[in-house]
């Protein structure tokens, strides 16, 4: 109770300042804090039990609304609650509110939002990252102990890189999706943004494992992840692709990159020269690909059954057309149309399938060099965080902010960001680990090993 009642507090006290949150569920979590008191006292807790954390507004929670950070579900209240979320509510976690997103899990900078700017806790004048912003400014904010994010494209490790926090996009089949609003599902995972890395063991351990509702989730055991944080990578083979070390890499990025391999070094381990020599199409695939499911997904919401539904159609045809005119912002109607004429006949075999061709080249490129090595090491985004605004009217150079985290993506694997330095500016730059696929343990070890040799997670934004 005392821990939820001081985040409720902070919540209050900063989220003028950061606009993390679309809905913060104060009486759900004394009642939950509650809850987790009683359980506290019978003996029956886990690392969980009594933790308040809050979760993207993608994910469904029974009886609370959940817009997806768009207009088209302003007034949405979901039956039930998805599994990822019941999962961790099982365990006692309290929940503090439903986290600020990009539209529809569209874009890279939480502008797409319908509820208005999230800010970056380093630097209220730059973006947060998305489309998990809000899961990763609360973090650094202080204003939630955990968050859930969801990644399709970079959604998890990006703003976890931006905002200085810890950032676990699973390998796809490791978490189930039942109850999370679907953007790409050929992509879309869960994930935790932590401030440490045992805190990102401790709820993979929660969240993952097989779930008859998702028939794309696995049934791989669950190892006990906290267990693989050893403090040693002495003997790990970590790859370096060529393709992510380019010339006109952001120095500070570069700067950050190369002191993370001197320090994995001087704990032993090797480093292998990797090629991953169909990076180039990545972005390019994935934006064929992601916007041709988003498109069908997207399909639902046509204001019938639930959602926002225009009040002065005309007739059925009109009543649609001005419900999702009015409903989706501008960067969800882009997708839809990308998507909608990937997907159209005549278009279908020079831009979908040559997509899904590229996307096999791509997730073999991966398999090839984990034939060499144990985990692969590349910054996170080309980046810091940038200024509010300023890549908003140019979608492309948006969409070239994932280009480092969208090929785990199109390959099924997992990966993670974590904090790597700050730049002269002052703001977080995270390094990425990428596994082998349901190899979450290999890159847990890693990324704990290079925590316990620096202490960038021990900064705090001050606000
Ligand atoms: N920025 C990427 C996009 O807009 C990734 C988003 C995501 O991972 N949800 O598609």
């Amino acid at each position: 109770m005392e821990a939820t009642k001081a985040m409720l507090a902070r919540i209050e006290a900063v989220e003028p300042q950061i606009g993390s949150f679309i809905t913060v569920t104060h009486g759900q979590a004394l009642a939950d804090a509650e809850a987790a008191d009683r359980r506290i006292a019978s003996g029956e807790m886990t690392f969980l039990t009594g933790i308040p954390l809050a979760i993207k507004d993608i994910f469904l929670t029974e009886g609370i609304r959940t817009t997806c950070g768009s207009r088209m579900l302003d007034n949405f209240i979901p039956p039930y609650s998805a599994t990822s979320w019941e999962k961790l509510h099982s365990h006692g976690a309290v929940l503090l509110g439903k986290l600020n997103q990009d539209e529809f899990a569209m874009g890279s900078s939480n502008e797409s939002s319908a509820f208005g700017v999230c800010r970056n806790p380093w630097d209220r004048t730059c973006i947060p990252g998305g489309s998990s912003g809000g899961s990763a400014a609360a973090v650094a904010a202080r204003q939630a102990t955990a968050t859930l994010g969801t990644d399709t494209g970079g959604s998890i490790r990006q703003p976890a890189s931006h905002c200085g926090c810890v950032g676990l996009k699973p390998t796809y089949g490791r978490v189930s999706r039942y109850g999370v609003i679907a953007y790409a599902s050929s992509l879309d995972q869960v994930g935790p943004l932590t401030r440490d890395v045992t805190d990102s063991a401790i709820m993979l351990g929660a969240l993952a494992g097989h779930d008859p509702k998702d028939s794309t989730s696995v049934a791989t055991p669950v190892p006990d992840y906290c267990a693989a944080l050893t403090g040693t990578v002495k003997g790990l083979r970590i790859g370096l692709p060529k393709e992510y070390f380019i010339a006109g890499l952001d120095p500070d990025v570069q700067k950050t990159m190369d002191a993370a391999i001197e320090t994995y070094r001087r704990l032993d381990a090797e480093f292998v020269d990797i090629s991953l020599p169909h990076t180039d199409y990545a972005v390019a695939t994935y934006y064929l690909i992601a916007t041709a499911e988003a498109s069908s997904n997207l399909a639902r919401y046509d204001g019938v059954r639930f959602g926002h539904r225009a009040e002065d159609a005309a007739g059925l045809l009109d009543m649609y057309t001005r419900s999702r005119s009015q409903g989706f912002g501008a960067e969800v109607k882009r997708r839809i149309m990308l998507g909608t004429y990937a997907l159209s006949s005549g278009y279908y075999d020079a831009y979908y399938v040559k997509a899904q061709k590229v996307r096999t080249l791509i997730m073999q490129d991966f398999m090839r060099a984990f034939g060499d090595v144990d985990v692969i090491l590349t910054p996170v985004a080309p980046t810091p965080a940038f200024k509010i605004g300023e890549k908003s009217d140019d979608p492309l150079q948006m969409y070239l902010s994932d280009i480092f985290t969208i090929p785990v993506n199109l390959a099924g694997t997992c990966a993670m960001s974590v904090p790597a330095g700050f730049s002269a500016a002052g703001l977080p730059i995270g390094l990425q680990l990428i596994g082998k696929p349901f190899d979450e343990e290999t890159i847990l070890r890693a990324a704990h090993a290079f925590e316990q040799a620096t202490e960038w997670h021990t900064r705090k934004a001050v606000i």
